[in-house]
């Protein structure tokens, strides 16, 4: 653990007053059944909870002290204005005691893709830390980085956003040595109004990114050239489809399960596998290389480190059951760009019959009708052979899907659509996919594989 420091210091470091004794904290913590040995409670406070009425609890829990943004009475405490600020002040400190390398994942998609394939290829050699599951915010970000002890030589922290401004304060906390920006796209529009915006505030990271460090772009997305500009010194190391990037594919090969592409980067050639299907993990593979290129890997071995499938649940996870269609478990999220990826992965699968299961896309603002007939579009033109969606929103893609001459239903539940779906035999896949508020997994619940 590199947390070992008295009171007296944390209230420095987050500009706090110290209210009693000064004691040796080992461990920061904001849930206060959780403490460990000489823990700080954070009382932070949420949109339907407040920490500070948990504060007797936490001592009651064995917690030594508190950190609070008003005099609950207890002592010993620092008080701070905004206990949030405070909380990400010392993991940004635990951060600058880091000897290791912090890279920082951001995005519209494939933040968590890069950070767990990221991950996974470098704790075969080095200690690594990583963001867990998708604990993106300005909680989950100091959270993180609070685990941070001497077993690590690598940080992998993914950033999210849900407000204009958030990336900012997350990457004064990390500090990437090196910052990966996988692409924009039209997610959180309700949030954020344009796609401009979405483009700006993701572009925040590297503004933060340490003036010695590496910034990881992707040439083929339209803010590429945005994006190097803010990099200011820091140094550049682009990825995409097209030979001016700096690393770059050609002799692309799309399959069921995996892609293979031939990898160039400064002069050389490598042809590698990359272990997960769809042309957008090409890129996220690109953004990976890239990243270990930065931490002294060679090309090769970057390149040929990609062979292995990378399985994260909810994901195009593949789901089997005999004489039983095919699953394409996409549950776990979407954005307008993510759904054509997951179509087209949808398309390269060995079977008579595709389908795609939508649930509608969230936070899309005065988007959502023109998003949902572009996708019923989309999957039309690919050959998808049937779409089945659940709800009006979702419904306005089968609209469209079906008025171009493709079968379609809407349903309005997700048992009727797993009911739907056991009339199909296992020469159909089934990609189902919709955001998180779509719940699209009872689905796959419903259907019992
Ligand atoms: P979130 O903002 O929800 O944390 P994320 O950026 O972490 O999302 P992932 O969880 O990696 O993204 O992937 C979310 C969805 O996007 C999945 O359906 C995945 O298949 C798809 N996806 C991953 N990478 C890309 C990419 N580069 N382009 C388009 N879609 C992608
Ligand atoms: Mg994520």
């Amino acid at each position: 653990m590199l947390i070992d420091l008295f009171l007296s210091k944390i209230a420095e470091i987050c500009q706090g007053e110290l209210i009693g004794d000064d004691v040796l904290i080992s461990s920061v913590e904001t849930n206060s059944k959780e403490s460990k040995i000489s823990s700080l409670f954070v009382a932070l406070k949420g949109d339907r909870f407040d920490g500070h009425d948990y504060v007797s609890q936490a001592f009651e829990n064995g917690f030594l002290a508190a950190l609070v943004s008003q005099d609950v009475g207890v002592s010993p405490a620092i008080v701070v204005n905004d206990t949030l600020t405070a909380y990400g002040e010392i993991a940004r400190y635990i951060r600058h005691s880091f000897k290791g390398k912090v890279v920082a994942v951001t995005g519209s998609n494939g933040k968590t893709t890069v950070k767990e394939w990221l991950s996974h290829i470098v704790s075969e050699h080095n200690g690594v830390l990583k963001t867990k599951n998708n604990e993106n915010n300005q909680v989950g970000v100091p959270k993180t980085l609070l685990d941070l002890s001497e077993d690590h030589q690598v940080a992998i922290i993914e950033t999210g956003t849900s407000y204009p401004g958030e990336i900012e304060k997350m990457g004064r906390v990390i500090t990437p040595d090196i910052a990966v920006l996988t692409n924009a796209s039209g997610c959180h529009y309700s949030g954020f109004g344009t796609l401009d915006a979405i483009a700006k505030e993701k572009g925040a990271l590297l503004s933060s990114t340490s003036r010695s460090g590496s910034v990881v772009l992707n040439k083929d997305d339209p803010f590429y050239v945005y994006w190097a500009g803010l990099a200011k010194g820091r140094v550049i190391r682009s990825f995409g489809f097209d030979n001016d990037a700096q690393l770059w594919v050609d002799d692309i090969l799309l399959c069921d399960d995996h892609s293979v592409a031939r990898f160039h980067y400064k002069g050389e050639s490598v042809l590698g596998r990359v272990g997960s299907p769809g042309r957008h993990q090409i890129a996220n593979g690109m953004a990976v290389v890239q990243v270990l290129l930065c931490i002294g890997w060679t090309f090769k071995s970057a390149v040929l480190a990609l062979a292995d499938s990378l399985v994260i649940p909810g994901r195009l996870q593949k789901i089997y059951s005999e004489n039983r269609p095919l699953l394409l478990n996409d549950c776990y999220n979407a954005s307008p760009k993510s759904v054509n990826a997951a179509i087209d992965v949808l398309q390269c699968q060995k079977v008579e019959n595709t389908v795609l299961v939508l649930g509608a896309l969230g936070e899309l603002g005065a988007l959502e009708a023109s998003v949902h007939q572009e996708i019923g579009r989309y999957a039309f033109q690919s050959g998808v052979s049937c779409l089945i969606a659940l709800g009006p929103v979702a419904g306005i893609a089968s609209s469209v899907f079906s008025s171009l001459g493709g079968k379609a239903y809407v349903f309005d539940t997700h048992s009727e659509i797993s009911q739907k779906l056991k009339e199909l035999n296992d020469s159909s896949a089934v990609l189902i996919k919709g955001s998180r508020s779509a719940q699209m997994e009872k689905v796959i619940e419903d259907l019992d594989y």
